[in-house]
Parts: C-alpha cells; structure tokens; sequence
C-alpha cells in the first residue's frame, strides 16, 4: 500500500478527518494538497507540521462550492506535482435542525458544501485522471446518509446524495482507469461531535457493538487502502467505518 510518486487533492484537511487522512496519505509517501476556506489559518500550521515532518505539501485555500476556486484548486495541485492520482472529497459542515425549523439558507449550505462541492471537485479531478488513464476518487459520506438521522434532513441527505454520485462516478469513470468509492463514517472523535449533548453520546455507545466511537484513524486507514493499488477492483462501494452501528 504504497503510493510514491502519487498526488492526492483532500479537500477541508486542515484539521479533523481530512488532516488525519492528509497525514495517512503522506506517510504512505504521496505529494498532498492541503485544501481549506480561505479564511482558515489552521490550513497553514497543518501544512506546516507535515513539512517538519519532511511531507511533499502544498496548501490551496478555495471554497469547494465555487468553480472557480476548484479549478484554482486543481491548477495549483498540476503546477506544483503535474498530476493527481487521488482526490478526496472530505469537506464537510452540519447545520441541524428539526426539518419543520430547518431555514432554507442552512439546506442550501450544506447541500452545497457537502454535495456540489464533491461534485466541482470530482469534475476537475476527472478530466485530469482521465487523460492520465488512471485514478482513484474517495467521497467521505455518512452513515447519516445511510439510515437517516432527526435533525439531519440537509445532512442525511447530502450524505445519501454522494452514495449516489460515487455509484455514477464509478459507472462512467471505470473504462477510463478511474475507481469511486465512499465511506460512511458512524460516530468520529472531533468538533464535530465533540458538541454532541452527553445525553446522545452515551446513547450511540450503546448501539455501537464495538463499544467506543471511532477516531479519524480509523477513517484515514481505510481511506488508505482505497487509495492505494491494494484497491484496484474496488468501486462503487460504501464501506462503512462505524465499530457495527449499522449492519
Ligand atoms: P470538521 O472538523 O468540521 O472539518 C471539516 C473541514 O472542512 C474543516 O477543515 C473545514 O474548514 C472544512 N470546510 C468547511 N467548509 C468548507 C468549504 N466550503 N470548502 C473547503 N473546506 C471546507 O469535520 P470532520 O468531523 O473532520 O468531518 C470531515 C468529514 O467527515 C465531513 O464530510 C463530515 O461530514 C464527515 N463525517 C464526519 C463524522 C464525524 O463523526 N465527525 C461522521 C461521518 C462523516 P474550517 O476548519 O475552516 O471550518
């Protein structure tokens, strides 16, 4: 599982799951292209670490919901490594809220951030895999999106949304060399969650069979394996990461 010579695109990496499976990627040896809003400064210390680290990194600060930016994002990943092999779609937000008092600027905010962005993203890492006749596209989803979850009407269905595209991807990218797949994390260590009511959590731990919520490793190992070639004949899948939550 190693991936030398590689380019991976992560997109909200500054911290989180998508540093966890920034660093996993690097260590595996791959070029990494940080990605974060523009007004983040976590994006840089992140990059910071890697480079002390002597990780091949670069940082390109855009909004994965606006095209331009995302071609910016692209641009900048071919001028500093003239490929990308691996594109991760991890940038990702919650707005909850119980549906009847859900507002529509916090659907169209996450729809947007969640499903459009992986969208731009996989359009632009497309066309570049294509021509190198070879690639693998990673969409970090949800069990949300799998079995539905109140107050998550725009989350869930973001998340269900990016199963949908991953099965599309897969289906018109394979003659091309290009694999698709998403994983759908259960409950995950981070700001996320940590804003969780203790009340919820203590609720999930006894539905999960394996006792414990999951970390961001947990995630960035998978996100490994179907980012390297141990993958190949893998696509179309959703893989979940969740210690049995759902089965
Ligand atoms: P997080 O700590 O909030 O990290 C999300 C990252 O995305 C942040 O770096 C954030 O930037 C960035 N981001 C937000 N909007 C963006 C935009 N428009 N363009 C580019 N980057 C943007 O969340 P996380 O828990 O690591 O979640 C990562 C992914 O895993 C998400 O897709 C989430 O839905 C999914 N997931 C998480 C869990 C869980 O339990 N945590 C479970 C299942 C799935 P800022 O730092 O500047 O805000």
């Amino acid at each position: 599982m190693q991936l030398k010579g590689k380019t991976a695109v992560i997109t909200g990496s500054g911290r989180g799951i998508g540093k966890a499976i920034a660093l996993k990627l690097a260590q595996m040896g791959a070029n990494i292209v940080l990605n974060d809003i523009p007004a983040s400064d976590t994006v840089d210390s992140t990059a910071e670490e890697f480079r002390r680290e002597g990780y091949n990194v670069i940082v390109t600060k855009g909004d994965v919901r606006n095209e331009n930016d995302v071609e910016a994002m692209f641009k900048a990943a071919m001028d500093a490594f003239g490929r990308v092999d691996i594109l991760v779609n991890n940038a990702g937000i919650t707005r909850d809220m119980l549906m009847i008092r859900m507002s529509e600027k916090d659907w169209d905010d996450v729809l947007d951030i969640n499903l459009k962005g992986a969208f731009l993203c996989t359009r632009a890492a497309a066309k570049i895999m294509i021509r190198q006749k070879s690639g693998k596209i990673i969409n970090i989803s949800s069990v949300a999106g799998v079995m539905g979850n109140p107050g998550q009407a725009n989350y869930s269905a973001s998340k269900a949304g990016l199963i949908g595209l991953t099965k599309t991807t897969a289906k018109e990218l394979a003659s091309r060399g290009i694999t698709c797949n998403a994983v759908a994390p259960g409950i995950i260590k981070s700001n996320m969650t940590d804003v969780l009511p203790e009340k919820v959590k203590e609720n999930y731990l006894k539905s999960i069979p394996l006792g414990r919520f999951g970390t961001p490793e947990d995630v960035a190992d998978v996100v490994g394996f179907l980012a390297s070639d141990a993958s190949n004949y893998v696509t179309g899948q959703v893989i979940h990461i969740d210690g049995g939550l759902v089965m």
